[in-house]
């Protein structure tokens, strides 16, 4: 097993341009009549209401269509007036410009989305019943479809999509990961942890509450064990593979627990090839590829940390660590590189992270879907495989194929799409809640 350092990565995409979107964005929304009246950026840019009446939230006059059709978010452009006097995480019912009831919601004057719904019942109180309910309801699901016979590692609660807007909780083995992204379920925190202590049992709660999202709401970053005690070694099992996860500061909440099944998918395809894992990360795609029988495995990544721990997990398996080669490197460069050096691949994998987490960055991340799958289609022997994948909100599927047939014909080659993937079933989609679809992927078989 050789490590491989390329010069320092330049990493041009990173997840965090995120938060300029909502910055930008905080700018149209302001007004110009808001500028006259001198409301505040952020703490008002709608209308406070009669400060003695019920604390609700009414919106304006046909602005009640999205939370009909049963999307949970409410942004402050659609709002009329807040009545009432009251503070971040509190529960509002929402009313339409007529004055009926629309839902119960999570209210967070700091954030663009000024509330997330949590009930569409005007009879439910947000309390700790109603949370018991919702984790239950979320971890029978799991149990039901079966989900935890091929890993011990799986997300348990899956924000909106499960009902619980801004509240992600990740299973690794014993240990829970809780990360809270708005206002809603932080001023629930204590109480869902509890929750989670009783049903789930686990040794420890641990807390990332660190993503730069958090900003956006005021809130601040967290990360710190929440209950029991964290085991020196956390592991998941998944698919017979042992991961060794990173909880307290690995990417996300340490594992990329979505791309599952697509893994597995690897181990199918593998055998006898050279393969091409690009952005690697902690090897769950290379550990695949290696027990599916691969004759040659290298792996590129930025981060030296993720790439340590994917070494490990070889050792960690007893896969022969002699097929397999680890590139400190950033992507970008190394595919050209590659290409340079005349290399040739029979499976290549392209997982790179969010270049567009809203629409906002479709453009510009398009580019660099684009820049990366040329340059994969160029390194692959004519019957081989891509495997590539998009995590980007801003970037549809129907986009993404897009980018990639442009990519194809851009390289000069023809490709059959094999596989439509995404993510693993324990990352559901709400269907009134699109945004939940953000991870996507093809199999294109290069003719
Ligand atoms: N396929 C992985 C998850 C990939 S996450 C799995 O199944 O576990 C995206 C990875 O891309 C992260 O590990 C991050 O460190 C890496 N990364 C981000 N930008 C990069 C760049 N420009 N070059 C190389 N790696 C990059």
């Amino acid at each position: 097993m050789t490590t491989q350092k390329a010069k320092s990565p330049s990493t041009p995409h990173r997840p965090s341009q995120g938060n300029r979107d909502f910055r930008n964005r905080a700018k149209r929304d302001r007004t110009s009549s808001d500028k006259q009246k001198n409301i505040p950026r952020g703490a008002a840019q709608f209308y406070a209401g009669d400060a003695t009446a019920q604390p609700g939230i009414i919106l304006k006059s046909g602005r009640e269509k999205s939370l009909l059709r049963r999307h949970p978010w409410i942004f402050s452009g659609a709002i009329e007036r807040v009545d009432g006097s009251s503070a971040s995480g509190d529960t509002l019912p929402v009313y339409d410009a007529a004055g009926s009831f629309l839902a119960r919601a999570a209210y967070n004057p700091d954030s663009q989305i000024v509330a997330r719904v949590w009930s569409w019942r005007e009879d439910e109180r947000i309390d700790a019943g109603f949370f018991r309910g919702m984790i239950a309801k979320a971890l029978a699901m799991r149990t039901e479809l079966k989900l935890a016979d091929k890993s011990n590692g799986m997300r348990l609660i899956h924000a909106e999509s499960d009902g619980l807007p801004g509240l992600i909780v990740d299973r690794y083995g014993d240990v829970l990961v809780m990360q809270i992204g708005c206002a809603g379920p932080e001023r629930w925190r204590e109480t869902i942890a509890d929750i989670l202590y009783e049903l789930c049992k686990p040794v420890c709660i641990y807390e990332r509450s660190d993503s730069d999202s958090r900003t956006l709401e005021r809130l601040e970053l967290r990360n710190g064990v929440l209950r029991g005690t964290l085991p020196d070694n956390v592991e998941v099992i998944e698919n017979g593979l042992r991961f060794n996860i990173d909880v307290v500061s690995g990417q996300k909440t340490g594992f990329y627990l979505d791309q599952r099944d697509n893994r597995a998918l690897t181990d199918a395809l593998a055998g006898d090839k050279d393969v091409l894992n690009c952005f690697c990360y902690t090897g769950g795609f290379s550990l695949y590829a290696l027990r599916g029988g691969a004759k040659s495995v290298l792996s590129i990544d930025a981060s030296a940390e993720a790439l340590r721990i994917a070494a490990e997990n070889v050792t960690r398996n007893g896969l022969d660590g002699s097929r397999v080669e680890w590139l400190e490197a950033d992507v970008f460069q190394a595919l050209r590189t590659l290409r340079d050096q005349n290399r040739k691949f029979d499976l290549i994998i392209l997982d790179p992270p969010k270049f567009a987490p809203t629409a906002a960055f479709a453009e510009k991340a398009a580019r660099g879907y684009k820049d990366i799958n040329l340059l994969g289609f160029k390194l692959l022997r004519p019957g081989g495989l891509l495997c590539t994948y998009s995590c980007s909100g801003g970037i549809s599927e129907d986009l993404f194929q897009k980018i990639i047939a442009g990519a194809a014909l851009d390289a000069g080659v023809n490709a059959q799409i094999v596989h439509h993937l995404h993510a693993s079933a324990d990352h559901p989609v709400l269907l009134s809640f699109p945004e939940g679809a953000y991870l996507k992927g093809l199999v294109l078989r290069v003719a």
